[in-house]
């Protein structure tokens, strides 16, 4: 591993803080240096400080330690990230025997410089009570690999011998930063510590000197890994294995959990997935069962991965029915599982912990690669990232040894520890969360409206549209995780290429608002036949093919599903010459009805919004203009022209499929966002 410290870049972010004392600067820049690079930190892992002098709010001038604060990536740090703690309290605490975690936290938050900082690190009073300038801690694959093994600790003596000092595993908190602190002071002239089964500290005079001993020290890790020889034995698998976009629902289903407050709701995930060579070897090896279960490579980790992945059998191509089921039992088990050792290890606590939610958040499915799992896509990806640094730090420990970890009840105290689950946050979670919703003609008025207001709801969006470039600015405008994928729904092969798609990206669909259509016009005695088709093609199997291939993929994942239909007015309330139009619309309103029958059953619900006088791509502005005018009413009443003399929005027709989408014992029903329109009243 190479430094990347240069003195331009170095001067250049002292400069762009012209107000900071250099040193600040300094801690900044080479934070970011080490969080830039995954094999160093992942994810609000890890953390560094500076001691320095700096004006309190009155002026006053205080020693302070400015140290890593909770819900900053080191990879993008800013200044703000680094919260100001007075030292003197802080070394204050040393001369106790003991400190609880709360009181240690409150301790910290009083001493703030600024009271409206982030809550400094977990491990600030490690830092503090070192007496070096800078402080780094990483979490580096190659340090773990070394430690996560039965002799850890002897072959870290070995790699280090007198340059590092090794502190054994203890909880981040109080007794490790005192026990940390006396490493150190029983051989002041090293240069950092290696902490048993979770990490590395160095620390320095400045900012290089601290980084680049993180770096001389990791590399050192990295080189005496280079001696492994030990080659993973491989398993068998089929000759052919299933495909991700068929696979990815079925784990999907097979991790969800039925929410037993609400009938007919689950708690779902969404899925992130990876794959590649190291991926394969760890996944297709002959010992994954042991190596994947052994715990996880530094409890940092476990919050947001839970101690094991689950493991499911390779899908075999000619079998996946047989794969399904034996993955439904592999995610039964693994709750199971996990319920027990949650009560056992509550039991040891004194009973005062409530269970998080028994699903797993890494998924090994060998012949293919890994899922993250998450409530969001976001999430998901953290795991996926987190379980590719375990992927990487067993690989290189087993290629020296045995990869081992710590014991189940150190485990269990972090997974539960106050502090680490309020990394997790407790914001109430939007009703959504959890679901993947697919949205065509997302890119239209209407479309667009709904998919925004999904997101908003807490669901991952998939904006498909016939137009490339209106999709993506589409999922642009959305932001966040929203996905946008080519699709003309009327061609049957490129709706399954895209269903597949969002099955590959989130994992399966949960919800499909089918939107896209277009008006035809004609007299119906005089219309040309190739109209009338034409029409059909999009506005009824338009229709037909999203829910044929929404209903596969909820099948796969047998957790029910809502398919969502944009009717019209026309369906119900034909206008004159729109029977090119109306017709499949009628015939598509059928359609609603015929999947809630069909379906039901399986817990998929089907309903429709049925929509009238909305400016959109079939509305256009030239057309109410012209509209009214022929009517000699002016554009305001032309579009307000029902019984509640209100314009009707696009936004409110996404509200109404909303309302759809989260009324759960609602099938087979036709909601009409019209204003108010007698003619047009569903009977
Ligand atoms: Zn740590």
């Amino acid at each position: 591993m190479d430094s990347l410290y240069t003195d331009p870049d170095a001067e250049a972010c002292v400069a762009r803080y012209p107000d900071l004392p250099r040193d600040l600067a300094l801690r900044v820049y080479t934070t970011r240096l080490l969080g830039s690079d995954p094999r160093l930190v992942l994810h609000g892992g890890g953390n560094t400080s500076v001691k320095l002098t700096l004006p309190d709010l009155l002026g006053v001038a205080a020693e302070v330690i400015c140290v890593k604060g909770s819900g900053w990536d080191m990879g993008t740090i800013e200044p703000a990230g680094l919260p100001a703690v007075r030292l003197d309290a802080l070394r204050k605490l040393r001369e106790r025997n003991a400190v609880a975690d709360e009181d240690m936290v409150k301790v910290q938050r009083a001493h703030l410089l600024d009271p409206t900082s982030p809550n400094p690190s977990v491990e600030t009073l490690l830092h503090a009570f070192l007496p070096h300038r800078f402080v780094d801690h990483t979490h580096s694959t190659a340090v773990l690999a070394l430690v996560d093994q039965p002799d850890g600790e002897q072959i870290a003596r070995e790699v280090y011998g007198d340059a590092m000092g090794v502190v054994p595993f203890i909880m981040p908190g109080f007794a490790l930063a005192c026990a940390a602190a006396r490493v150190y002071e029983a051989k002041p002239d090293v240069e950092g510590l290696i902490l048993h089964k979770h990490g590395i500290f160095t620390f320095g005079d400045d900012a290089r000197q601290s980084y680049e001993r993180m770096i001389a020290m990791v590399t050192r890790a990295e080189e005496r890994l280079a001696r492994g020889r030990k080659v993973l034995p491989a398993a068998a698998l089929p000759a052919a294995v299933a495909p991700l976009a068929e696979v990815a629902p079925i784990v999907r289903g097979a991790v969800a959990l039925k929410n037993a407050k609400q009938e007919g709701a689950w708690h779902r995930l969404v899925l992130d997935f990876r794959t590649g060579e190291a991926i394969r070897t760890f996944v297709d090896g002959a010992e994954l069962s042991r190596y994947s279960q052994a715990g996880v490579v530094t409890p940092d980790h476990n919050i947001r991965t839970k101690n094991k992945p689950l493991v499911v059998p390779a899908p075999d191509a000619c079998g996946i029915a047989a794969f399904a089921s034996a993955a439904r039992s592999a995610g039964k088990r693994f709750r199971d599982e996990y319920r027990d050792y949650f009560a056992r290890n509550n039991a040891r606590c004194g009973g005062v912990k409530t269970m998080l939610d028994p699903a797993p958040r890494v998924v090994l499915v060998p012949g293919l690669g890994l899922f993250g799992l998450g409530r969001t896509k976001k999430d998901a990806r953290v795991a996926a990232d987190l379980a590719e640094a375990a992927v990487a730090t067993i690989l290189d420990a087993e290629a020296i040894g045995r990869f081992d970890a710590l014991p189940e009840a150190d485990l269990f105290d972090m997974e539960y520890w106050s502090l680490e689950q309020a990394k997790l946050g407790t914001a109430k979670e939007p009703p959504l969360a959890g679901q993947i919703a697919v949205v065509t003609g997302g890119a239209g008025a209407i479309g667009f409206a709904t998919a925004r207001a999904f997101a908003a709801a807490g669901a991952e969006v998939a904006i498909l549209d016939k137009d490339e470039i209106a999709a993506r600015e589409a999922a642009q405008r959305i932001g966040g995780t929203a996905l946008a994928i080519t699709c003309d729904v009327t061609d049957a092969r490129t709706v399954r290429i895209a269903f597949d798609r969002v099955v590959e990206h989130f994992g399966g669909v949960d919800i499909a608002i089918s939107n896209a259509g277009a008006a035809w016009q004609g007299r119906i005695g005089e219309v040309d036949e190739a109209v009338l088709r034409e029409s059909f093609e999009l506005n009824f199997y338009g229709h037909q093919r999203v829910a044929q291939n929404a209903v596969r993929i909820m099948q796969a994942q047998k957790t029910g599903g809502c398919l969502l239909f944009n009717a019209s007015k026309q369906a119900v309330n034909p206008g004159v010459n729109f029977g090119p139009y109306g017709l499949p619309k009628a015939a598509t309103l059928l359609l609603v009805r015929q999947y809630a029958l069909d379906y039901g059953p399986d817990g998929i619900r089907s309903n429709a919004v049925n929509a009238d006088r909305i400016r959109s791509g079939l509305l256009t502005d030239e057309m109410i203009a012209a509209r009214s005018r022929a009517r000699g009413v002016s554009e305001k009443d032309y579009m307000s022209g029902n019984l509640l003399g209100r314009e009707v929005t696009a936004d409110d027709v996404a509200q109404a499929f909303l309302a759809q989408a989260l009324a759960l014992k609602t099938t087979a029903d036709v909601t009409t966002v019209d204003g108010g329109n007698i003619a047009a009243a569903l009977r």
